[in-house]
């Protein structure tokens, strides 16, 4: 432990985001470079809990060695730091920046006071260990001779990819898109993760050996049972695109979109031209309503925020969660609170009120005449709990339109699209996502593996780099008999470095 007292003696400051009405002029980060005095008193926070439950399993899905890096930020050992960090996560630099960070949820001090600062002292370890140019990666010294395909880019492809090549394997990932990256490069927008945070990534891993092919789409423009005939193992990583709809009047409107259509296009354009080859849905001067919470409607709030929408209003058919956990939701659990997201603060800075209207759902979309969207229609519901399920009742004489030009949908996915697995024959669960047991993640076909979204349902980055590192070793297994790759909740090996 640091600071035996450290826990008494500073209070929790994290590491502030940029101004809001700033950051709304542009897509860069919204994070402000971390001051690295600041963050040595945050690590001496950390109690060095005889049980550390922030990498517990309620808390880090990837066992993050959470107390020893943030002793060693006290003791300004910064590169020791930044090897306990990879020891167990291949990309710190995406968990550091997105993610909602479940080890501070499990923080024991978080029992009385707020909880050490991990997040933050992750993202700073990782940002200096790229300053400092401590980061590599190296091809393996020897190779199996055995080639892997992975399918999908994403966090968990990577992860996976990252893995099976230092066990030697020759990988390559085909993704259906024209960059590397999955959610982390057209899902998440670039005011949360610079997407030349991903490049300089995939790059490292380019050198170390990995291929990457970009406009192959599986089962699709690439024959899926070819692939595996040209491969010793297929792990599918192909994240949960299904997006849900809201079949109701007016949902064939101009001006209603899923939330990944207006997503995926702005960064594609972003990169491509600066937002001037003019290929995205444009915000600017609309009304804007978001049906939705969750990450997708926070980044569809700030992607709309920052081409200057007329006005954004963000729906959600649940009630708003407490201030303070309930007494059905305590720790360690995950907190399931009231909070304000980046999204929630700009529409609040250039609006003057959070956008958030709970327990609301949409009845129509109304048209302008010409098939365009003009508003939407809603009602306010109750919940009720009954037979031992939330149910949901409309509260008569709530009924309430509202003007809108623009609708995006953010209300979760459904799985992975069925054709590559169709064409493979692999199986799928009751919930619609490929079939495989987590710790095994193999399919009913044989050499087939699954791994991220596509196997758990949405999820998080976090648990994409869980999959990517339990499907590499399963992987490995399957190719050698034996593995020494580590994988969450299994002992440390030799090639987690
Ligand atoms: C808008 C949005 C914001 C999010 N924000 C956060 C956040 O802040 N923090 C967080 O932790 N999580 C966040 N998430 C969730 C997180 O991004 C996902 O859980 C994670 O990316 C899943 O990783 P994955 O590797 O399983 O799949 P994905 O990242 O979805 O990658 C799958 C890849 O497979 C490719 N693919 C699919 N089918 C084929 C095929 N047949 N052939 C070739 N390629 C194919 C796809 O094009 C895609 O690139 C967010 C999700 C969304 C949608
Ligand atoms: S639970 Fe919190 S205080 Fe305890 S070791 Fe982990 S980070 Fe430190």
């Amino acid at each position: 432990m640091g600071k035996p007292s450290g826990f008494m003696e500073f209070p929790r400051k994290p590491v502030p985001y940029r101004d809001a009405e700033q950051r709304l002029t542009d897509f860069k980060e919204i994070f402000t470079p971390p001051d690295q005095g600041a963050l040595k008193r945050q690590s001496a926070r950390c109690m060095d809990c005889g049980v550390p439950f922030c990498q517990s399993d309620e808390g880090c899905p990837i066992d993050n060695l959470i107390p020893e890096w943030n002793d060693l930020i006290y003791q300004g050992r910064w590169k020791d730091a930044l090897d306990r960090l990879h020891r167990t996560n291949n990309f710190p630099e995406f968990t550091g920046r997105t993610c909602p960070a479940p080890c501070e949820g499990a923080c024991v001090l978080g029992i009385t006071d707020p909880p050490v600062t991990i997040k933050n002292i992750e993202n700073a370890i990782i940002d200096r260990g790229f300053e400092e140019g401590w980061v590599s990666h190296k091809s393996p010294a020897k190779r199996s001779g055995r080639k892997v395909a992975v399918v999908g880019s994403g966090p968990a492809g990577l992860t996976a990819a990252d893995q099976l090549n230092k066990a030697g394997h020759q990988v390559t990932v085909y993704e259906r898109e024209d960059r590397i990256g999955g959610l982390l490069m057209y899902g998440i927008p670039n005011m949360k993760l610079d997407k030349g945070v991903v490049d300089r990534r995939v790059n490292l891993m380019r050198e170390a050996g990995i291929e990457f092919v970009t406009g192959a789409d599986i089962g699709g423009n690439t024959d899926a049972k070819q692939l595996l005939s040209e491969h010793d193992a297929l792990l599918l990583a192909t994240g949960s695109t299904r997006p849900r709809d809201l079949p109701v009047p007016g949902r064939e409107l101009k001006g209603v979109h899923f939330a990944m259509e207006f997503l995926t296009e702005n960064t594609r354009s972003l990169l491509n031209s600066n937002l001037e080859d003019g290929k995205y849905i444009s915000a600017k001067d609309k009304h804007v309503i978001v049906i939705g919470g969750g990450d997708t409607g926070t980044d569809c709030i700030g992607t709309s925020l920052r081409h200057g929408c007329k006005s954004m209003l963000n729906l959600e058919l649940l009630p708003a969660p407490p201030v303070e956990r309930a007494s059905d939701n305590p720790w360690p659990l995950w907190p399931r609170i009231y909070r304000t997201d980046y999204g929630h603060e700009e529409a609040a800075a250039r609006f003057g009120a959070d956008p958030r209207r709970y327990a609301t759902v949409t009845k129509r979309f109304i048209d302008d005449g010409n098939g365009n969207v003009k508003g939407i229609e809603t009602v306010q519901v109750e919940w009720h709990h009954r037979d031992g399920r939330m149910k949901m009742q409309e509260i008569a004489g709530t009924e309430q339109t509202w003007e809108a030009d623009l609708v995006f949908l953010a209300m979760g996915f459904l799985g992975p699209e069925t054709y590559l697995s169709e064409s493979l024959g692999v199986e799928l669960d009751e919930s619609t996502n490929y079939q495989a047991e987590h710790g095994a993640f193999v399919t009913n076909i044989p050499g087939v593996f699954v791994a991220g979204d596509c196997r758990r349902g949405q999820s998080l980055v976090v648990w994409g780099i869980n999959e990517g590192r339990g499907a590499a070793r399963a992987v490995d297994e399957f190719l050698c008999g034996v593995s020494e790759l580590p994988a969450p909740g299994i002992t440390l090996g030799a090639a987690t470095g």
